[in-house]
């Protein structure tokens, strides 16, 4: 009330401040003093007068920030020129953060994005005979000698991967699933759902925490299409739990003549990381027999976002030729990324080595400590109380969930400013830095940084803490 009463009163002073309001080509041409190109003076000088006249017209006043009409545009200015999508240092210690983008890629598929990028290349284009090929050819071969498997195809991501091969084997059909596999993975995959989307009609067999193969022979009949598994990625049920093994599964399936289709996930393929040892590995799908395995290639792969099929050959030939496969299909970037994280894979060693997600998954606790003491040294000198501590972090992007990656980290004293604060700054920075805060603390994990990232953390902190 007394608010809308003082704005009555105040609308001489309102239309006096509106005419005032300095107009698009005066306030553009000051712009352009500082050197701006005349199209984006003109836009950043039309957003600011904009929303200062939404400020006058509210009754916040002409300068509501003390700014004037000047910075704001200026401040407009600055912001066409800075990207959105940016690099963040993480140090939340979780290390394929979806939020965060996944796997940060190795050095080689970095190079290989970026040299098709550049230019033209033989995306699809046989350079011998010099006519028109596939664009599949570049890691069908890679793929099929990783994984074991007759025939492999790669789409846009998982996601898309185990809807073409719901869509392509089962549609018109029935599909099986156990009740202890209706799954939701996160970003609404949901395994029921995907199953409609196909298609197909969904049968669900056994209960939520047992399902025997005698569940999935009573249900099979003339009109069964498949059996599907997915991984429970992101959580496990413990106790009075039964799963059927996929060999014993693939077997039934041969039998009865119909299919399996087995969505495992993160599709571990490293070998000599006892960390993963919790994951479905991609090999036993395809050794067991699995018409069609899909996993992710932006997970614990390390590489690009990818979905990546194997299997039997008439099976993803199927995938191949279903419409559904052009809308998947995957882009040159990421096949140039993926192309180049597999060949890494061939010398498991250099797997280890070079793919950051290996490499931090299992980084020495040597490693570790040596980092998370630099960071408190230099916060300490720059006059910010820190220690090292012992905490755990996370796999994150639904992988490995009863995992804990011990190891030390570098706990952050906020002191006044408060965590919370100090995380808001933090965020806010240039580059943006995102931490976990744990009792009023600041936890820096060196597992998520390299050495180069834990110096710029211990900088920004020592800044924002000013
Ligand atoms: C992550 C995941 C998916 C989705 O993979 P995207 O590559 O993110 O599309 C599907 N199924 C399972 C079991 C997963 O863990």
């Amino acid at each position: 009330m007394a608010r809308s009463a003082g704005s009555k009163a105040s609308d001489p002073s309102r239309r006096s401040e509106l005419a005032a309001l300095p107009s698009v080509e005066e306030l553009a041409g000051r712009l352009r003093d500082g050197g701006a190109s005349h199209a984006l003076a003109v836009r950043a000088a039309r957003a600011a007068i904009a929303v200062r006249r939404e400020e006058i017209s509210a009754g916040g006043g002409g300068e509501l920030h003390g700014e004037t009409i000047e910075d704001l545009a200026r401040s407009f200015l600055r912001a066409a020129g800075e990207l959105n999508l940016r690099p963040v240092l993480n140090a939340t210690g979780v290390i394929v953060h979806t939020n965060l983008g996944r796997a940060p890629l190795a050095a080689a598929a970095i190079d290989a994005a970026a040299g098709v990028a550049r230019g033209y290349s033989n995306l699809e284009y046989e350079l011998g005979p010099g006519r028109r090929g596939s664009r599949q050819t570049h890691v069908e071969a890679l793929v099929r000698e990783l994984t074991g498997s007759e025939a492999a195809l790669v789409v846009n991501n998982c996601a898309g991967a185990v809807l073409l091969a719901a869509a392509s084997l089962a549609a018109g059909r029935e599909l099986i699933v156990s009740r202890g596999q209706l799954v939701e993975i996160g970003g609404s995959f949901r395994v029921p759902e995907v199953v409609a989307q196909s298609g197909a009609r969904l049968v669900e067999v056994g209960t939520t925490n047992r399902t025997r193969l005698a569940d999935y022979e009573r249900a099979i009949g003339p009109e069964t299409g498949a059996i599907m598994r997915a991984h429970p990625s992101n959580f496990r049920t413990v106790g009075f739990v039964e799963e059927v093994e996929v060999e014993a599964l693939c077997e039934l399936a041969r039998d009865k003549r119909i299919l399996v289709v087995d969505d495992v996930g993160s599709g571990a393929l490293a070998e000599g990381v006892p960390e993963l040892g919790d994951e479905p590995a991609v090999r036993r799908s395809v050794a067991a027999g699995c018409a069609v395995v899909c996993f992710s290639g932006d997970k614990l792969l390390g590489g690009p976002q990818a979905g990546v099929m194997v299997g039997e050959r008439a099976a993803l030939e199927r995938c191949r030729n279903h419409p559904l496969a052009r809308a998947l299909r995957i882009d040159k970037l990421s096949l140039a990324a993926l192309e180049a994280t597999l060949r890494l894979y061939l010398d498991p060693e250099a797997a280890r080595r070079e793919i950051p997600v290996l490499r931090m998954l299992s980084a020495p606790e040597s490693e570790l400590a040596a980092r998370a003491e630099a960071m408190r040294a230099a916060l300490v000198d720059g006059g910010v109380d820190a220690r090292v501590i012992r905490s755990s972090a996370k796999v994150g992007g639904g992988a490995l969930p009863l995992l804990e990656l011990e190891g030390p980290v570098c706990a952050v004293d906020p002191d006044a400013l408060g965590v919370d604060e100090l995380a808001r700054r933090l965020r806010a920075g240039d580059p943006p830095l995102v931490a976990r805060a744990r009792e009023g603390w600041l936890l820096l994990d060196p597992r998520t940084l390299d050495d180069e990232g834990a110096q710029a953390a211990a900088d920004l902190i020592v800044a924002a803490s000013r």
